[in-house]
């Protein structure tokens, strides 16, 4: 078998490995309320931190790192979150 596994997740941002992501199933169903389950918490609180203050107008786009943006501009759409 050479094929190798791609089982491990790595954040979308820093690419640090995800740890706490099981793929096989959990006796206990979490269900991932997370809008990004692709980022570690790190980055996720970070965009979380961002978005906040971007979508109370103390954050102009252009002063938020390139790599946030987006995460940061989708999250208009879970806005109900804040
Ligand atoms: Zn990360």
């Amino acid at each position: 078998m050479a094929k190798s596994r791609k089982e491990k997740h790595r954040c979308g941002i820093c690419k640090s490995l995800l740890n706490g992501i099981s793929s096989k199933g959990s006796k206990t169903q979490k269900k991932v309320s997370r809008p990004f389950s692709g980022l570690c918490v790190k980055c996720y609180e970070r965009i979380f931190k961002l978005a906040k203050r971007y979508y109370a107008n103390e954050l102009r786009e252009e002063e938020i790192e390139l790599k946030y943006l987006p995460y940061i501009k989708s999250l208009k759409r879970v806005s109900e979150v804040f």
